[in-house]
């Protein structure tokens, strides 16, 4: 497979989006990221990297971190998990109310807001230093120990994200909340704004196409049922209420996040990650679900 070729097909291919969509607005620190930006990496399971435009430029990863922060509570309780959190798509924004108050405070899935919330309480209860795990997990599975929390970005989204505190309030009202909001929040934020590049991404996810085992080290992180649940659960409801649209165009499990990350996991293969900052209506980046559209396409490889 030429995937220096296939990169380059797919960034002119896409380039025409950069000027289309929105740069996430509700965090100041996110606004002023130049919309031309465009990186991609793919990182396969035998060690190569394969890199376009700005994939070593480092990014807010947002939403993407629920995934490390899953991870982390399925390894730590397992499906007692289920109690507190569901595995059905939302159909509804990132940010959602509405539908906690007739579920009484379970949210939909863990890669909503609501549902990272929640795991970010059962990770303040359960580790000591629940910011140094996340990061630990992040630096060990991206093999790059730089990797690090953008403090300004924290700090912006601690002054805008009052959805995020009405959420946890709420759902601390259905006693879904066990830890003080504030407590669970600056958490939250922090997994949210660690930065990191389109080659880190997609190598710290290479676990979950290998069964849930590290491939540089060799070192398990997770089982093989608990990755295929992350992957699944990627594949339902890792891009909001666009998750089926992409399913049907990139058919591949994988994870967005507002400062216009995507990464994506094909099982048993590789790992492919994309980084545009300009959102459509959803809350995904643009360029980000077309060029992973055109990469299974170009490459005919999919789940399916
Ligand atoms: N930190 C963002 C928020 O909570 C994450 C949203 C996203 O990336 O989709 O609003």
């Amino acid at each position: 497979m030429n995937y220096d070729n296939i990169l380059k097909e797919i960034y002119t291919e896409v380039s025409p989006l950069f000027d289309k969509g929105e740069i996430a607005q509700y965090i100041p620190a996110l606004s002023t990221v130049p919309r031309n930006k465009f990186g991609m990496a793919v990182c396969t399971l035998d060690g190569e990297t394969y890199t376009i435009g700005d994939a070593y430029e480092q990014f807010s990863i947002q939403s993407i971190s629920k995934v490390y922060s899953l991870t982390l509570v399925f390894k730590l309780i397992g499906e007692r998990l289920w109690k507190r959190v569901g595995k059905e798509p939302s159909g509804n924004p990132f940010n959602s109310l509405v539908q906690l108050e007739y579920e009484k405070g379970i949210p939909r899935n863990p890669l909503i807001n609501a549902g990272s919330l929640v795991l970010t309480d059962i990770l303040l209860s359960e580790f000591q230093e629940p910011k140094k795990e996340i990061l630990n997990l992040v630096r060990k599975t991206s093999g790059n120990n730089a990797i690090n929390y953008d403090n300004a970005v924290i700090a912006s989204e601690k002054i805008t994200g009052h959805r995020n505190f009405a959420l946890a309030h709420f759902m601390q009202s259905f006693k879904n909340i066990l830890n003080p909001v504030d407590d669970v929040l600056d958490v939250y934020f922090h997994h949210c704004g660690i930065a990191m590049n389109c080659v880190d991404l997609a190598r710290s996810f290479l676990f979950l196409a290998n069964h849930g085992i590290i491939p540089d080290s060799g070192e398990y992180v997770i089982s093989k049922s608990e990755a295929k649940r992350i992957n699944a659960l990627m594949l339902t409801c890792g891009l909001y209420d666009e998750s089926g649209d992409f399913a049907f165009r990139a058919g591949l499990p994988g994870k967005s996040g507002v400062g216009g990350g995507i990464v994506a996991v094909l099982p048993e293969k590789l790992c492919v990650s994309v980084w545009g900052p300009s959102l459509g209506p959803a809350g995904n980046s643009l360029a980000g679900i077309a060029a992973l559209e055109h990469f299974t396409t170009l490459t005919g490889m999919s789940v399916f």
